[in-house]
């Protein structure tokens, strides 16, 4: 039997635990389906010092696991699994955990984006250690420091740019000779004296043992290897948002994220709204995330009622 459910909330960063905060104190009796990969990206985050409230910084798995006991408090289900498949063509919505079929009367998406990295297993281990996917997050930790972004696009050029700030020297390392990025911030890293430029080159592995102290190149036209010295090496070759779930179903953007309408979270589909990085590339923070999970809380909610008013006067 499909069990039915108010609110059903697909993601559990800042974005879902805060809808998921604001929906159970109306008494919606949220459905959290937190996904395998619970809390998001903070989950791959060390200290975070710019989320207000916590003035000494906090680390960020103990800031989701926060978020995740204040849902709890005011009575939020959770279900640790993923979504498999969802059915949004119109109120009651559905959606498959594995056997388990769950019917809601509106939905939440907050599934997030995932930064693309490069792949490396020193990456891996040294992320949170030097290794960073976000400058506002983690630049400040580098001062006076010299670090890298690797990267050829807008983000890469916008964080090296951003970076210049707090850092002794910012290397942009890019895979090709010609930057990807838009002209006018191709111009303004040209014109930063803090940034240089290593072109053609492929970063084969991260090194130091703890912390990120140097990064092997490869020069794709010679084959050279070489090492850079650095002490933050910010990775910013792209985001994917995690929305193949949704496709033919929502309307998503050029890139893939969910587009939601002028100042809402409503999606093209009525009674479902998207929240958090999963609709927005532009600031990708916590707050923001967990701004817009207010959002579409209190929209659902406002949803809800003005249904339940029609159904009555019908
Ligand atoms: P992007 O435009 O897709 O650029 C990704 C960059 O990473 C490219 O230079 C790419 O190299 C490189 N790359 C990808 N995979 C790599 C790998 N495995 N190893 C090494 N390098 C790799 O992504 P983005 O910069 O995040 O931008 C996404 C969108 O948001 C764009 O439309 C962008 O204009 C927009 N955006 C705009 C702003 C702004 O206007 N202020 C800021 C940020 C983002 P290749 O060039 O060789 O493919």
């Amino acid at each position: 039997m499909p069990e039915p459910s108010e609110l059903l909330i697909v993601g559990s960063g800042p974005a879902g635990l805060t809808a998921a905060i604001y929906a159970a104190r109306a008494n919606l009796n949220p459905l959290i389906v937190e996904g395998l990969g619970a809390g998001g990206q903070l989950m791959l985050t060390t200290d975070v010092e710019n989320f207000p409230g916590f003035p000494d910084g906090i680390l960020g798995p103990e800031l989701m696991a926060k978020f995740r006991g204040q849902a709890e408090r005011f009575g939020a289900e959770f279900v640790t699994a993923d979504v498999d498949r969802v059915d949004l063509e119109g109120a009651p919505f559905r959606a498959w955990v594995g056997e388990r079929e769950i019917v809601a009367e509106s939905v939440v998406i907050t599934t997030g984006a995932t930064a693309r990295m490069l792949g490396l297993p020193s990456e891996q281990r040294l992320l949170g250690h030097g290794v960073s996917t976000c400058a506002t997050c983690d630049g400040f930790f580098f001062r006076e420091q010299p670090i890298a972004v690797i990267g050829g696009g807008d983000s890469a050029l916008e964080e090296a740019i951003f970076l210049t700030k707090f850092a002794s020297s910012v290397t942009v390392v890019h895979r090709r000779d010609e930057l990807r990025g838009s002209k006018i911030m191709q111009d303004r890293a040209f014109a930063n004296p803090k940034i240089s430029f290593r072109w053609n080159a492929e970063v084969k592995e991260m090194l130091g043992d703890t912390k990120v102290e140097a990064l092997r190149l490869r020069d794709t036209v010679t084959g050279d290897t070489s090492d850079l010295a650095v002490n933050g090496a910010f990775v910013a070759i792209g985001h994917t948002p995690n929305t193949s779930l949704f496709v033919n179903q929502l309307d998503l953007d050029e890139n893939g994220y969910i587009t939601t309408g002028a100042s809402s979270t409503s999606t093209s589909v009525e009674g479902v709204f998207a929240a958090g990085d999963v609709q927005d590339h532009v600031f990708r923070q916590a707050i923001t995330a967990a701004g817009t999970g207010c959002m579409a809380a209190i929209e659902a909610e406002r949803w809800l009622e003005a249904r339940r008013h029609a159904t009555a006067l019908a």
